[in-house]
């Protein structure tokens, strides 16, 4: 365990959370949580739980016998959270992975909130509808997997992924075909076609690699939004800045709102997040 935050000073026992990973030194989610806990007066406690990668069942066991009422799971847990849920709800059961669990006595209930997260974080925090407009993700990975089914729901006129491992983008096609519609390919597809919003879900906002986007891929007024948060200006955002992009986003707002979701899930209130990003940025 390397954090641990009380919340108030109560003095009945707080309830107490968690978010667990490998690793999880760096995770903001215990710092948004107190903030959110302030903001809305709850008595909570929230800890980071570090746990090896074979691990995973036994710290959730200890979690739920020592009395935890919810956990935020990062990498590389959300398959294997998802899997040992007994009531999977239907964003975890479309991802295939779960971020959060509510445990309610011997019931552990599972949620993916990254894709609300993110469809919130791109309307609240940049003033982006996307019912109507031409959406692509760029990468076919768990965020990736996360955020379609929210994206599908919002509306947009065509909702697009293209990746490296074109077949793996193509599997995603498959996968929701019985929900939604998605166009799906190779970077070498995306030849002729412009987008109102780029997402860039690759991990290469953890490295200085860039992609190889084709000319005119920006529509006028398009907004580059890169999942990764606290690197910067990274090398998806500089492409996109190179060819006249103005609108640009990190992830961190997208954090903030998958946190709020979970929030809300487990203390039944909404907590304000405009002031955390602030903060977090701060
Ligand atoms: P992942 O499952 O490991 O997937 C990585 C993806 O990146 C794959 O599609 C992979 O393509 C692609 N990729 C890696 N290196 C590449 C390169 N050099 N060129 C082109 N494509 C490359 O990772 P993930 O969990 O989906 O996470 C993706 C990103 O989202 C990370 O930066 C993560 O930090 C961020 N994220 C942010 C939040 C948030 O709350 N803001 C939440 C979740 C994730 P191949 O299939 O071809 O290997």
């Amino acid at each position: 365990m390397v954090d641990n935050v009380a919340m108030s000073p109560n003095t009945t026992p707080a309830d107490r959370y968690a978010v667990v990973g490998h690793p999880i030194a760096h995770s903001k989610s215990p710092t948004i949580h107190r903030l959110f806990a302030q903001a809305t007066g709850q008595h909570i406690e929230y800890n980071a739980i570090e746990s090896a990668p074979d691990a995973f069942a036994d710290t959730l066991i200890r979690f739920v016998a020592q009395g935890g009422k919810g956990l935020n799971v990062t990498l590389p847990f959300k398959v294997e959270a998802c899997e040992l849920a007994t009531d999977p709800m239907p964003s975890a059961v479309l991802a295939g992975a779960a971020n959060c669990l509510a445990i309610r006595g011997d019931r552990i209930e599972a949620h993916n909130f990254d894709g609300k997260g993110l469809v919130t974080d791109i309307a609240q925090h940049h003033d982006t509808l996307l019912r109507g407009r031409r959406v692509l993700v760029l990468g076919a990975g768990g965020a990736t997997r996360g955020a379609l089914p929210a994206l599908a729901d919002a509306g947009p006129a065509v909702l697009a992924v293209a990746n490296r491992t074109a077949d793996k983008a193509r599997d995603l096609q498959i996968h929701f075909a019985p929900h939604f519609a998605l166009q799906a390919g190779g970077f070498e597809d995306l030849a002729g076609e412009s987008f109102d919003l780029i997402i860039n879900a690759t991990s290469t906002g953890l490295s200085d690699q860039g992609l190889p986007l084709p000319p005119g891929l920006f529509a006028p007024g398009a907004l580059a939004y890169d999942m990764v948060y606290g690197k910067g200006l990274t090398p998806f955002m500089r492409q996109a800045q190179e060819v006249g992009v103005t609108r640009l986003a990190d992830g961190l707002g997208m954090l903030v709102e998958q946190a709020a979701e979970a929030f809300a899930l487990w203390r039944g209130v909404r907590p304000p997040t405009a002031d955390v990003i602030r903060a977090l940025r701060g």
